[in-house]
């Protein structure tokens, strides 16, 4: 930062306190003179972590991001503190009604299965900590829990956010970190002039659960390729696991262990015309959940052959989250005035690729930098802050979007393909999940290329030469090192139609 500029602090609200939100307020821990963590929760066990998604995947981009650089700590975090179980480097798919080994992929690289509740109640330990050593210069985060904020309670162009009757936040940026609902999102498209999106069902549910290695059969043990729960000592990984998917007429289910002590998290994805038809409405809130006659009756009627293990499995899973999957269109920006969205916030995504966490590890990583870089450079405060959610947009917007259209549309692939060339299909096009496995024009893995690129705009940002429009930037943005290829994906999967939609004077402003 220039000598001019380094009393350049901004004050920081963030509205959401769950992985985003939490991360953000590490991010920005040097960067932020003060900062406020709006949530609507009562407490961090009051938080809907277990219903929304027990267990979360990253791969090795976000692995890279949390455990190399200094995103969240300096030195980054170990798998061990967040006790994850293994690095899963195979996925292995299977037939439903005879275990048949249909496909593999091997993917290099580490990759992290965590349970969501520990991730966070980690994230929240270091948040409280923040700022509070002596000669420590960092931020104190101050959270506010159990306030629902409402779109009209953020005012973009004043920097404030109303909490409550009594109190108004005033900051200099407001980060929606608010998920799928955004209120954030709301505020900043409605000041935008531009009308608020509306979600679609994609045409699926997920049905979602956990269990303790405790209640897992021998023969559920043996398809999912699952180490005794006893072997590992204290401090060590499971070895040789794998991501088990099981795949039948219309369904899919991914299996993989979340914790040390070796709990199991299951993700069944159904169409919403069988959830639907047994219970109509099921599915709509976050908080909707399945008894045992609902999981016996999928077993019974809709997936009669299913080998016996996996059926005790869903037999088990009485009181498993369900929720319909729905997704919304990219948007035409991601911030107004002194606010900007990140994570499902801005682009929420269905699950099939397992990159909604990732994605917003990424939003946290260039509103850093780009912050960073921006304040360090002349212009007044404001100004700063608005080219850095303008940079922000323009290095994130493409690689989001097409990570979010390759989730949503997955599974719309099954009438074209067999279940071996979909999995290949999207492994390859993911340009996030396993990555790994392409290779840029020198053969380098993927995962590695990124990591480099990653340093070299830290390097960057550190020299203050941080150029937007630099192969460098385009590598780190993309993830993609051959143009070529992005330039392709860019083409093949954001339609023109979409982008029509959101113009200003195009039929849905209102
Ligand atoms: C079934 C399922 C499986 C998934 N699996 C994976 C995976 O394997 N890998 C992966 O990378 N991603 C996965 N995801 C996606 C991942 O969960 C999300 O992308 C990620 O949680 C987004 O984080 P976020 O902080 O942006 O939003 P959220 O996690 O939704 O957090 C939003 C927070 O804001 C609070 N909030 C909301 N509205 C308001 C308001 N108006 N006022 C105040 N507070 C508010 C909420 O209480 C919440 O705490 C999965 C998602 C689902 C549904």
């Amino acid at each position: 930062m220039s000598p001019n500029n380094t009393s350049r602090k901004p004050r920081v609200a963030i509205v959401g306190g769950a992985i985003g939100g939490c991360l953000t307020a590490l991010a920005l821990r040097d960067i932020a003179s003060t900062i406020v963590v709006i949530e609507r929760a009562a407490n961090l066990s009051e938080m809907d972590l277990d219903l929304g998604g027990g267990g979360i995947t990253l791969f090795t981009n976000s692995v890279d991001l949390l455990s190399r650089s200094d995103l969240v700590q300096p030195g980054g975090l170990t798998a061990e503190s967040l006790r994850v179980p293994s690095n899963a480097q195979t996925i292995v798919l299977r037939e439903w009604y005879s275990g048949k080994e249909t496909n593999r992929i091997e993917a290099p690289g580490e990759h992290w299965s965590l349970h969501r509740r520990t991730f966070i109640t980690k994230l929240y330990e270091l948040v409280e900590q923040q700022g509070r050593s002596e000669g420590d210069h960092n931020a104190q985060v101050e959270f506010i829990w159990n306030v629902n904020v409402r779109p009209e309670d953020v005012d973009t162009l004043a920097g404030t956010v109303k909490v409550g009757n009594e109190r108004v936040v005033k900051a200099d940026i407001i980060v929606g970190a608010d998920g799928v609902k955004s209120a954030v999102r709301r505020a900043i498209l409605r000041a935008s002039g531009f009308g608020t999106p509306k979600s679609v069902p994609i045409g699926f549910s997920v049905i979602r659960f956990n269990q303790p290695d405790s209640c897992l059969s021998q023969e559920t043990r043996r398809l999912m390729n699952l180490q005794d729960c006893s072997k590992p000592s204290q401090g060590e990984r499971f070895q040789g696991e794998q991501i088990a998917v099981v795949h039948g007429p219309f369904m899919r289910s991914v299996h993989y262990r979340i914790r040390d002590d070796g709990l199991l998290n299951s993700v069944v994805y159904i169409p919403d015309d069988i959830v639907l038809r047994d219970r109509p409405g099921l599915g709509r809130s976050w908080r909707s959940q399945v008894d045992g006659e609902f999981m016996n009756s999928l077993v019974d009627k809709h997936y009669a052959p299913m080998l016996p293990g996996m059926a005790d499995m869903y037999r088990q899973a009485d009181g498993a989250g369900v929720w319909q999957l729905r997704s919304m269109p990219a948007l035409p920006t991601w911030s107004h005035g002194k606010a900007i969205i990140i994570g499902d916030a801005a682009h929420p995504m269905a699950p099939f690729q397992g990159s909604g966490t990732s994605m917003v590890i990424e939003d946290i990583e260039a509103l850093r930098l780009l912050l960073k870089q921006s304040l360090a450079g002349p212009p007044a405060m404001d100004e700063a802050i608005r080219n850095t959610f303008d940079s922000v947009y323009k290095v994130r917007f493409l690689r989001a979007s097409i990570v979010q259209t390759i989730s949503d549309r997955t599974p719309f692939q099954r009438d074209v393909l067999d279940q071996k060339q979909r999995a290949s299909l999207e492994m390859e096009g993911n340009p996030n999940n396993m990555g790994s496995l392409i290779l840029n024009e020198d053969g380098m893995p993927l995962h590695e290329a990124y990591s480099k690129a990653r340093k070299r705009v830290e390097e960057a940002v550190e020299a203050e030469r941080l150029d937007l429009d630099s192969p460098i930037i385009v590598q780190w943005a993309m993830v993609y090192t051959n143009a070529d290829e992005w330039q392709k994906s860019k083409e093949s999967l954001i339609l023109d139609d979409e982008h029509d939609l959101w113009r200003k004077d195009g039929p849905s402003r209102t």
